[in-house]
C-alpha cells in the first residue's frame, strides 16, 4: 500500500531526529511492502524564517490531506522575542486545533536496558514500568471561560472554568478503553470526583461505557492519589485516562520516572479515519542542536506509534520497536542515555550520535 506522510521537521534537533525516523519508516516499508511518500513541510521557526508565519497554509493543508503527520520539534531562542501569535509554538497549537486532535497518547516506559536512568529505587520499579497516559487535549480548563474582574469587597480576582460535555468525555474514554483492550486490560480513570462536578460526569460516562468493553477492568482514582501512586507503585498502572489539566501534569511526572526524555514518543489523535500527529515529547534542544548528539529514538518510536495507530500496520510497528530494543541490547547509547558509563562506553566505541543510532536501528530492522 502507498501512504502519504507529512513530515514536519521543525527547528533545532527536530530535523536531525525526524530524518532518522523517516529513514526507519522507509526501510520498514521496504521490508513489509508498503510505500511511504514523505512530504517535508516547514513549521515553527523554520517557517517563520521562510514565510513570516509559524504555520503556513500549505503546511496545514498537506498535513490535513496526509495519512499521518510525523513531527520533529519546534522553537528556539532565535524566535523567543516574537509576539505570541507569531511564535513557533503556534504551529503545533494550530495543527492540533485544525486537525481536531482531541486525544494525546503518551507511553511512559522504562526500557530494562536503561533502568539505571530511573530516579526511583530498584525495589519500586522491579516489576518494570509501562504506562500509557491518554489525555484529553482540546477541552477542559485550558479552553473554558476565563476572566478577571475587580470589586470593592475582594479587590482583583480571576477565574478559569473546567467544562466538559458528555460527548467530549465519551470520545476520549473510548480511546482509553480501546487502548486498554490492546494492552493489559486495565483502565484507571483519574479525576477529582470527590470535589468537582465535571469529574462526576466523567465517572458517569465511564460507567455507561464499561459494559461495551467487558475485557477491561475500570478503576477510578483521585488525582492527588494518582500523583502519589505514580512514584510509590507505578507498576500498578496500565492505561490512565484523564482530563487535559490532570493529564498535562501526570504525563510529565510519568515521563520523569523513566529518566530519559530522548526515549519518549507521543501520538495526538482525532476522529477515527482522520490523520494523527506523532512526535517525540522533547523539544528542539537548542543546547545540542547541530552537534549530532541528539537521541533519535523518541522520534523513531513516534514513527512506530504512527504505524500502529494511524495506519494499523501492527507488524511494521512491532518491527520498529523490536529494532530499537535490539540496538539498546547491543549496547549502543547516545550521550543522554549513557548514564554513569559514558567513559567506558566511549572506550568501547558504543557512545554514538544521532545518525549512527539511526544506522543501528536500521541494521536490526527485520520481519519478526
Ligand atoms: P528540550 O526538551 O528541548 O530540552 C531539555 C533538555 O533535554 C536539554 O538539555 C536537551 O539537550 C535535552 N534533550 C531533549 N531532547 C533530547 C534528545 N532527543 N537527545 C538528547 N538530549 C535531549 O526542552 P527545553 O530546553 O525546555 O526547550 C527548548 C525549545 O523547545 C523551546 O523553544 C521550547 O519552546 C521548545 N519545545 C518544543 C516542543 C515541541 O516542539 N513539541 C516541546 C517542548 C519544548
Amino acid at each position: 500500500m502507498k501512504y502519504h506522510i507529512a513530515v514536519v521537521p521543525g527547528d533545532g534537533i527536530g530535523p536531525e531526529v525526524a530524518a532518522q525516523a523517516q529513514r526507519v519508516l522507509c526501510a520498514v516499508g521496504d521490508i513489509f511492502g508498503h510505500e511511504f511518500m514523505c512530504v517535508p513541510c516547514p513549521a515553527g521557526g523554520a517557517a517563520i524564517d521562510k514565510t513570516g508565519v509559524p504555520l503556513p497554509d500549505e503546511t496545514l493543508q498537506t498535513c490535513m490531506k496526509s495519512d499521518a503527520v510525523l513531527f520533529g520539534a519546534i522553537g528556539g531562542p532565535k524566535w523567543d522575542a516574537l509576539p505570541g501569535r507569531l511564535r513557533p509554538e503556534q504551529a503545533i497549537l494550530g495543527l492540533r486545533s485544525a486537525m481536531a486532535l482531541f486525544a494525546n497518547l503518551r507511553p511512559a516506559r522504562i526500557f530494562p536496558q536503561l533502568s539505571a536512568a530511573c530516579p526511583l529505587k530498584d525495589s519500586i520499579i522491579q516489576g518494570g514500568l509501562d504506562i500509557l497516559i491518554v489525555r484529553e487535549l482540546t477541552g477542559g480548563i485550558y479552553f473554558g471561560d476565563r476572566g478577571r474582574s475587580e470589586d470593592t469587597a475582594n479587590g482583583k480576582f480571576a477565574w478559569d472554568t473546567e467544562k466538559y460535555s458528555w460527548a467530549e468525555i465519551e470520545r476520549i474514554l473510548k480511546i482509553g478503553f480501546q487502548s486498554a483492550q490492546k494492552r493489559r486490560g486495565r483502565l484507571c480513570l483519574v479525576d477529582k470526583a470527590n470535589v468537582l462536578e465535571s469529574s462526576r460526569l466523567w465517572r458517569e460516562v465511564a460507567e455507561s461505557l464499561r459494559g461495551c468493553y467487558p475485557g477491561v477492568e475500570l478503576s477510578p482514582m483521585y488525582v492527588d492519589n494518582a500523583a502519589m501512586q505514580l512514584v510509590r507503585n507505578p507498576g500498578q498502572f496500565d492505561v490512565i485516562v484523564t482530563s487535559n489539566l490532570f493529564g498535562d501534569i501526570l504525563s510529565d511526572e510519568a515521563s520523569q520516572i523513566t529518566g530519559s526524555i530522548g526515549m519518549l514518543a507521543s501520538a495526538s489523535l482525532g476522529e477515527s479515519g482522520k490523520p494523527g500527529l506523532y512526535e517525540p515529547i522533547h523539544g528542539s534542544a537548542p543546547d545540542i542542536a547541530g552537534t549530532g548528539k541528539a537521541n533519535p529514538l523518541a522520534a523513531i518510536l513516534s514513527s512506530a506509534m504512527l504505524l500502529r495507530y494511524s495506519l494499523n500496520l501492527i507488524g511494521p510497528a512491532d518491527a520498529v520497536e523490536c529494532a530499537v530494543e535490539a540496538a539498546l541490547d547491543a549496547g549502543w547509547r547516545t550521550a543522554d542515555i549513557a548514564g554513569m558509563d559514558s567513559t567506558a562506553l566511549k572506550a568501547a566505541g558504543k557512545l554514538i550520535g544521532t545518525k549512527k543510532m539511526g544506522d543501528e536501528v536500521l541494521r536490526h530492522l527485520k520481519k519478526n
